[in-house]
């Protein structure tokens, strides 16, 4: 396996991007809070913690990540060409394809990481209302929608996993699905 990227340095290295780019796990996992605390009042800021550093281990996530940060520093270098250069450093309104990686990375989560993606992309919650307003330089076209797909997915997988336990579904079958929804 000559020239293999090691799945460890890709995880360390999403991980890295989201901190370069000032945005912590707390700053997500506050999203999430905002998101689930309706539908369970004992919801605790940990357990959010914890829900989006399990989606953060997600292999598509992480190269979502990576390939929308590059854009970003790219854009904000001005090293891409044109006319793709203005239009992400403008973050031209009819310009998609932030909202498709973003969407794409929330497929795996199912129906309620989808909906929520897409009603964090309206409302703008939290920390992706401060990297959608601009400031300077900064580029933030793609990590915007990043975010919301990290917040969305850590939402539905905690609503799923929340009743399982209100199920009393046994551990091992808990633990068996969260090794699933990893996979990949
Ligand atoms: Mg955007």
């Amino acid at each position: 396996m000559k020239n293999r990227v090691r799945s460890q340095d890709v995880t360390t290295a999403a991980k890295s991007r989201l901190e370069e780019r000032g945005v912590t796990i707390e700053d997500i996992a506050e999203i999430v809070f905002d998101m689930q605390r309706p539908y369970n009042l004992e919801l605790t800021m940990l357990e959010c913690i914890d829900s989006v550093e399990k989606v953060l281990l997600k292999r598509e996530m992480q190269h979502a990540i990576l390939v929308g940060v590059e854009l970003d520093v790219l854009a904000e270098q001005k090293k891409l060409s044109e006319p793709l250069q203005s239009i992400i450093e403008t973050d031209e309104s009819l310009f998609g394809v932030d909202e498709t990686i973003a969407l794409g990375a929330a497929l795996g989560y199912g129906s309620i990481a989808v909906t929520t993606y897409g009603y964090l992309d309206k409302k703008k919650v939290g920390i992706i209302e401060k990297l959608d307003t601009k400031n300077g330089h900064q580029v933030h076209t793609f990590l915007d929608d990043i975010i919301g797909a990290i917040a969305a997915n850590a939402a539905s997988r905690l609503a799923h996993r929340i009743r399982d336990f209100e199920d009393e579904v046994s551990i091992e079958t808990v633990l068996d699905k969260q090794e699933e929804e990893l996979i990949g």
